[in-house]
């Protein structure tokens, strides 16, 4: 199986915490070249590109808002004076938002999240495939969840910004397919990442979460890491237009195992 990924140029956004931090760091022991994107605590950003060129291997750190048009072409330009081009982007970074019911919510902060997931994950895809549609090859990995398909009280902006993701995915397949080149979403389930830490961090939430998860536990971001990493590499040469969920079967509705 063919999962070398060594010199490949890889773009994780929101790549200094969480799921994005194991990606980035499960590309670089690929012997792939990795470029993280950060926003806030560039500590963190900084200390995994030492990480990464301390074991021999090329790395940098970009600070932008996704959300931000010209940002997001500052950073592919420096990715290009650097490295020559892109292979790989993957789309991490996301918030999940404010919890307010649809009719309590601010519009100007329901319009955040999807600004931040839905249109960042769009700027960034748009550079990545202007560069890949014209070296007819590349992946193009966006993050969604399991809450593309699975409603959640509280977050519409989250659920619309990752419903439209995965869709947008699609579109942006089928399109950029003629060239060679594959997009594609990953849906992770509950991972244990500062994002959801006040739930997993709180017995009562915790023991709830697990009701939830027919594998009857809360995934690591070593458990998305490993799937983006397989999914970028010609192990899934074929795999395009679709999201696989790394969620340990929470997209299953564990409650109809009592029958209903
Ligand atoms: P996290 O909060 O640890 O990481 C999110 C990252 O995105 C951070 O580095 C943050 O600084 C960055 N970010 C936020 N806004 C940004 C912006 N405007 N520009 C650039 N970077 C920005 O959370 P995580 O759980 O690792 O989340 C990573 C992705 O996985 C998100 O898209 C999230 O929706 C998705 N996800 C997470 C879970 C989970 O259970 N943790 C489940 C499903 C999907």
């Amino acid at each position: 199986m063919n999962i070398d990924l060594k010199n490949k140029r890889v773009l994780v956004t929101g790549g200094n915490s969480g799921i994005g931090a194991a990606i980035a760091k499960a590309f670089a022991t690929e012997g792939a070249r990795v470029a993280i994107n950060y926003l806030a605590n560039p500590e963190e950003a900084n200390r995994l590109v030492e990480e990464f060129t301390g074991a021999g291997g090329q790395a940098l750190g970009l600070m932008a808002d996704v959300s931000d048009p010209k940002a997001v072409e500052t950073i592919f330009g420096t990715i290009d004076d650097a490295w020559d081009g892109i292979d790989i982007l993957v789309n991490n970074a996301g918030i999940d938002g404010k919890y307010a019911l649809g009719w309590d919510a601010d519009a100007d902060v329901w319009g955040q999240v999807i600004d931040i997931n839905l249109k960042g994950t769009y700027l960034c895809a748009r550079e990545a495939l202007k560069r890949m549609v014209v070296q007819r090859s590349g992946v193009v990995l966006n993050t969604s969840s399991v809450h593309e398909v699975i409603a959640w009280t509280g977050y519409s902006a989250y659920t619309a910004s990752k419903a439209g993701i995965s869709m947008m995915s699609k579109t942006l397949a089928q399109e950029a397919a003629p060239y060679g080149v594959r997009v594609l979403c990953i849906a992770p389930g509950a991972i244990r990442t500062p994002m959801n830490q006040a739930v997993w961090e709180n017995a009562r939430g915790y023991k709830d979460l697990l009701t939830k998860i027919p594998l009857g536990r809360i995934g690591e971001p070593e458990d998305v890491a490993k799937m983006a990493v397989i999914l970028a590499s010609d192990a899934a040469c074929y795999i395009t237009g679709t999201t696989v969920f790394v969620d340990g079967g929470m997209s299953d509705y564990p409650s109809f195992s009592h029958g209903g």
